[in-house]
């Protein structure tokens, strides 16, 4: 098992669903990818909190294995806030509002222990942020980054730079247009390997996920279920289920590529069943297991019998 860094904001989330809404419960794209990679691989965390953060979120977080010596607390000072509200089919969601509060003056240092991780998971925070950790690690071999449209649409070039540094990129499909000027997927993704990534993984909601490299294309479902409550944080659970496979297998071939975009894929499915991180708290061994299973059973399909098939009928 490697060493994992991850950040990204701990935020606290005001969030409305067609299921109900919540007021400034935990959230935050580190926070959800750290929870998830944790039940493969103790993530070493970087961020920053304010004094309004709740101490119970971190104690999760300790749980599952997490270090939490790169995340500064601000005691006078508020956490990241982010607000939003989903349409009926919970496929699009417009942001009401995004304060950085804590996160717009914060230069992360990284602890020394951090230094020599193997692996990274920059989730979505200012790239500026991003990029100053990835200054401050030594050889890592598998770095992924997330983004978001804020920053494809106000901090262009030092998202151009992020992901000129990143072995894979993870963006949602409204996301991977908007960034590669095309509305055509395969295209956006080949317009994004362009930029420097080796793989390109394109989130596509209840319509599962793609990874995308020079060699290997590879689609999967999401795992169906019959109660979405909150979508926020799949993509970072997504994330952080990759990594941790990534991490805890501390290989990065083509094949453990899919199994993590496999994984990453079982482990969003539990998110979205709750609000904050209810889902990805209720979420065993046994259960992860199941769902892996089954949604390998729900892809899987035989060859053709060509010779048969070519025979007059
Ligand atoms: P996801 O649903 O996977 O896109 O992630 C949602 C999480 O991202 C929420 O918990 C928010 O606090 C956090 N978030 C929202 N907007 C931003 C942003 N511009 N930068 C960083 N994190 C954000």
């Amino acid at each position: 098992m490697a060493d994992t860094v991850v950040v990204g904001s701990m935020a606290l989330d005001s969030v409305k669903t067609p299921f109900g809404e919540v007021d400034r419960v935990v959230g935050g794209a580190a926070v959800y990818a750290s929870v998830a990679a944790g039940l493969l691989t103790p993530p070493r965390v970087v961020g920053v909190v304010g004094g309004d953060f709740p101490e119970d979120a971190l104690d999760l977080l300790r749980s599952r294995g997490a270090d939490l010596a790169g995340v500064e607390r601000v005691p006078d000072g508020r956490s990241f806030f982010w607000s939003g509200v989903y349409d009926y089919a919970m496929s699009d969601r417009e942001t009401l509002a995004t304060e950085l509060n804590v996160f717009a003056d914060f230069s992360p240092t990284l602890p020394d222990s951090y230094r020599e991780s193997r692996y990274c998971f920059l989730a979505n925070i200012q790239p500026q942020v991003q990029l100053a950790v990835l200054d401050q690690l030594g050889q890592a071999c598998f770095v992924m980054c997330d983004t978001m449209n804020l920053w494809i649409e106000t901090e262009r070039d030092a998202l151009g730079e992020v992901l000129s540094r990143v072995d894979l990129a993870l963006l949602n499909d409204s996301e991977i247009r908007q960034l590669a000027g095309t509305p055509n997927l395969a295209r956006a993704a080949e317009r994004v390997l362009d930029l420097g990534p080796r793989f390109v993984v394109i989130k596509k909601g209840e319509y599962g996920a793609t990874l995308v490299s020079d060699d290997d294309y590879f689609s999967i479902p999401s795992y169906p279920l019959p109660n979405v409550v909150d979508p926020t944080g799949a993509g970072d659970s997504f994330a952080g289920g990759m990594i941790g496979l990534l991490a805890r297998q501390d290989d990065c071939c083509d094949r453990e590529l899919r199994r993590a975009v496999a994984f990453g894929t079982v482990i969003a499915s539990a998110c979205v069943e709750g609000f904050s991180l209810d889902g990805l708290r209720g979420l065993d061994g046994e259960e992860l297991r199941r769902r892996y299973d089954a949604l390998r059973e729900m892809v899987r399909f035989e060859a053709m019998e060509w010779d048969e098939f070519d025979r007059p009928r």
